[in-house]
């Protein structure tokens, strides 16, 4: 077989950003060495100059809505606008498809769904729900990466939030399987609290979401989570962090030797409230998008490593969803879809608080594919890795357009912003899936079952 070398003069990998030669044997990473050793004629030569090359971005929180709801979003769609944006694995939430990924039939289900629409490598989560513990371990030897489940109702038909009881019923089978649980972490009680001083609230504007979902529901969900990882010793991973106020417990959680982990979104660390226009319900997402000063909280966080790492929590709907014309916060559908864009937007970010693509490569490839528990194959330029590769333009700017989403329903809050990096290509196992805006070949992603059988226990 034909041997590939990517050449650039800034390749990502973890032992910095260095000139170098990604020498491809197929699908994976035969050796990465100084363009200079590279030998003539060895191999077809790829020189990408000065632009980039990161590793294949792994994002470890989308829904993909399919089986089922795949007219919201589904794999063809949003594996598509992945690859647009370097996102070489996607990690599928267990709700918002039908059936949700609680039991293991459902996870065959979404199989079949995936079959021959994927252009970028998928793995798929399962859920906990209010009833299926005993779906917990089954659905662990079915290869399901992990667990997620909501301690606030999640607002979906299909999926029930879990209340301390049931979650106390559920985590003995979560610590057997070794796999880890990934908690919406917001308590409703803080919640219908703020809602009961909410009712003569004007809807149309932001301030009023923002004050219906406080961060003490983070602060109080996260403490109670602390307190059941301690217990039942199972290994804990907090999404989409949005309450800076919650970090002083998770480091002094992690600082103990607690089996935690924390991500945010890219939304958390570009957005303010104070950005978002009356009646702009495309900014809505639970938890809320807060103040200026939270969002620089959430960046020391991942500067001091209290944050492990940043996924896009990728939720599109259809836009009439949105109630754009009413403007109505409470009723519209909460989430952002990002997929296409989250490098460019954590880049433009990134760069401006000093910032380097090692971090970038660390916070969106490396940790998520710890997560996801493909750290071996995914998530880093090395020796063995799958030849998942992006070729990135940091220098170059760009002004986000509908045409370049690429997912189903192209609507974002990011429409007509400028962002700094562009992706060029995307690689997947060494092939060319996305190039200049076009995707070339069949779709060749699949299934990336790191982890088979019963995984070894991890705490
Ligand atoms: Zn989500």
């Amino acid at each position: 077989m034909t041997l590939h070398a990517f050449l650039s003069r800034r390749v990502v990998t973890p032992e910095g950003v260095r000139p170098a030669a990604v020498v491809v044997h197929g699908e994976q990473i035969r050796e990465v060495i100084a363009p200079e050793r590279m030998p003539a004629g060895a191999a077809e030569i790829e020189d990408f100059g000065d632009a980039a090359i990161l590793p294949g971005l792994v994002d470890s929180h989308v829904h993909i809505n399919d089986p089922g709801r795949a007219d919201w979003e589904g794999f063809e769609t949003a594996t598509r606008a992945a690859a647009a944006g370097g996102i070489t694995l996607l990690v599928d939430m267990p709700l918002n498809c039908l059936p949700a990924t609680s039991t293991v039939a459902a996870l065959e289900a979404k199989r079949e769904a995936a079959q021959g629409q994927c252009r970028v490598d998928w793995l798929a989560w399962g859920g906990v729900v209010a009833d299926n513990q005993r779906e917990i371990e089954p659905l662990a030897e079915a290869g399901a990466a992990g667990f997620k489940c909501f301690l606030v109702d999640p607002g979906i038909d299909g999926f029930t939030m879990v209340t301390e009881q049931q979650l106390r019923a559920a985590l003995p089978h979560v610590a057997r399987a070794g796999l880890p649980l990934l908690v919406h972490a917001e308590l409703p009680g803080p919640i219908d609290a703020a809602a009961a001083n909410l009712t003569d609230a004007d809807w149309s504007l932001y301030e009023t979401y923002l004050r219906s979902r406080p961060e003490e529901a983070e602060v109080a969900a996260i403490r109670l989570l602390l307190v059941l990882c301690r217990e039942y010793k199972f290994r804990l991973h907090i999404v989409h962090l949005s309450a800076s106020k919650a970090l002083p417990e998770l480091r002094a959680a992690r600082s103990q030797g607690l089996p935690v982990s924390v991500e945010t979104c890219p939304h958390y660390l570009r957005l303010t409230a104070e950005m978002i226009p009356k009646g702009a319900t495309l900014f809505k997402c639970a938890p809320p998008i807060r103040g200026p000063e939270n969002c620089e909280r959430l960046w020391q966080g991942l500067r001091d490593g209290t944050i492990d790492f940043v996924t896009t929590d990728h939720s599109p709907c259809p836009p009439e969803m949105k109630r754009l014309a009413e403007g109505n916060f409470r009723s519209a559908w909460g989430g952002i879809a990002s997929l296409s864009v989250a490098l460019p937007v954590m880049h433009t970010e990134a760069r401006k608080r000093g910032f380097a693509l090692s971090d970038i490569a660390r916070w969106m490839a490396e940790g998520p594919a710890k997560l996801a528990g493909c750290e071996m194959r995914k998530g880093r330029i090395a020796e063995g890795y799958d030849a998942d590769l992006v070729v990135f333009d940091p220098d170059s700017e760009f002004v986000v357009s509908a045409d370049r989403l690429h997912y189903h329903h192209p609507v974002s809050p990011y429409l007509g912003e400028k962002l700094r990096g562009v992706v060029k290509a995307t690689y997947l196992r060494g092939r060319l899936v996305f190039q200049g805006g076009e995707f070339p070949g069949e779709p060749a992603g699949r299934e990336c079952r790191a982890r088979t059988g019963r995984a070894p226990r991890l705490v």
